[in-house]
């Protein structure tokens, strides 16, 4: 039988405020300058869920991380995308490749690139992963540092 790969993209957009902590792949991002959500509001690890979810058939984030459920109030995107990993896992998908891009003004995520890819790379044990640092270029939510935004794809292989 051959072997069945599938894509899926992912997006995820949050607001930056004063007084809340930044996660962006896991880590934390040191600033005055961060997200508020239900979860901690990793906009990046929701995009890398829902690329996976999108590539697997199953629909999007908010259907297995529903914000009306207080169990993931404040709950940790890694652990969402731990859970969302073996729920795939039962079917026999694993990703094998992620590009991810994560779109943020003024905050330099560069010096952070190393321990972004290391997080990820645990939680995508054997994955490929590449990242993206981009800026609005001043435009749009994100360019007036109202928002931070990611864009994820990934390779699944189903075996
Ligand atoms: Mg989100």
């Amino acid at each position: 039988m051959a072997e069945e790969m599938r894509v899926g993209c992912g997006w995820d957009r949050h607001a930056l405020m004063t007084g809340e902590t930044l996660m962006i792949g896991g880590i934390e991002i040191p600033g005055e300058l961060g997200c508020k959500g239900h979860s901690d509001a990793d906009a990046a690890l929701h995009a890398v869920i829902d690329a996976l979810l999108g590539a697997a058939g199953r629909g999007d984030i908010g259907q297995y991380f529903p914000s009306t459920d207080s169990r993931w109030e404040g709950a940790s995107s890694s652990g969402m995308l731990e859970s969302t990993l073996e729920e795939l896992a039962k079917e026999g998908f694993r990703p094998v490749n992620l590009d991810l891009v994560v779109m943020i003004e003024k905050i330099r995520l560069d010096p952070h690139r190393e321990k972004i890819l290391g997080r990820i790379g645990e939680l995508l044990p054997s994955c490929s992963v590449n990242v993206k640092f981009k800026t609005g270029d001043g435009m749009g939510p994100v360019g007036r540092g109202e928002a931070v935004e990611a864009r994820a794809v990934v390779l699944l292989r189903k075996s």
